[in-house]
């Protein structure tokens, strides 16, 4: 990938609403990931500029499927020893979630630690302040009230959630999971989907973006 194929990828994923479809072949699916944390690393960029001065250091980035927690719970892993941060990616993904994991554990990079405390709130708070959509979303999801009103103490429902938002730009409300935490969509049916194999083979955005 050439910088300015990064620099278009970054953009692209800055503004994006739609899902990531990832190769079922597992050589291809590595390649992806390792696609996507090179996007993600210019997000880390972009983000570090635009919200935190600058101040935070280059942390890698790993996408993985491998996930060491609960399915839907977990979405990101911040670990301070060896710098690295662990994006947990589905078949398929929104490029939201994606943000807001990025977002989410770059405050813990700030702080240095892995609470979700005062500081760690007033932080996501400040950067949803200066416009960030998705730190404005995990802003809601930690004020006080939020788990009585909207969801069930299980990190499922929470995620339910999160996709209803993601899809009601669409005027469209479907029930994306089965019980089992299957997509219910056909690729057929989800105009969202972009395969991440196409998006590798081209440079700069041409879907059109919200
Ligand atoms: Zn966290």
């Amino acid at each position: 990938m050439t910088s300015e194929e990064l620099a278009a990828h970054v953009e692209e994923m800055l503004v994006s609403n739609w899902r990531l479809g990832f190769s079922s072949q597992r050589d291809e699916r590595v390649q992806q990931f390792a696609w996507l944390a090179q996007v993600l690393t210019g997000l880390y960029a972009h983000y570090n500029h635009a919200y935190f001065g600058d101040r935070l250091r280059p942390f890698r980035i790993v996408v993985t499927d491998e996930f060491g927690d609960a399915r839907f719970s977990t979405r990101g892993r911040y670990e301070k020893a060896t710098r690295t941060i662990r994006m947990y990616v589905l078949d398929r993904m929104w490029t939201e979630g994606l943000r807001l994991t990025l977002i989410h554990e770059m405050v813990h990079v700030l702080i240095g630690n892995g609470w979700h405390g005062k500081r760690f709130r007033a932080e996501i708070h400040r950067i949803a302040e200066m416009g960030h959509e998705d730190a404005a979303y995990e802003d809601w999801t930690l004020s006080p009230g939020w788990k009585g009103t909207v969801q069930s103490a299980d990190g499922k429902h929470r995620w339910k959630a999160r996709s209803k938002r993601a899809v009601d730009w669409e005027g469209d409300d479907p029930d994306l999971f089965d019980e089992e935490g299957h997509f219910l969509l056909s690729e057929e049916d989800d105009p969202d989907l972009r395969r991440v194999g196409d998006l590798m083979s081209r440079g700069g955005p041409s879907a059109p973006s919200r």
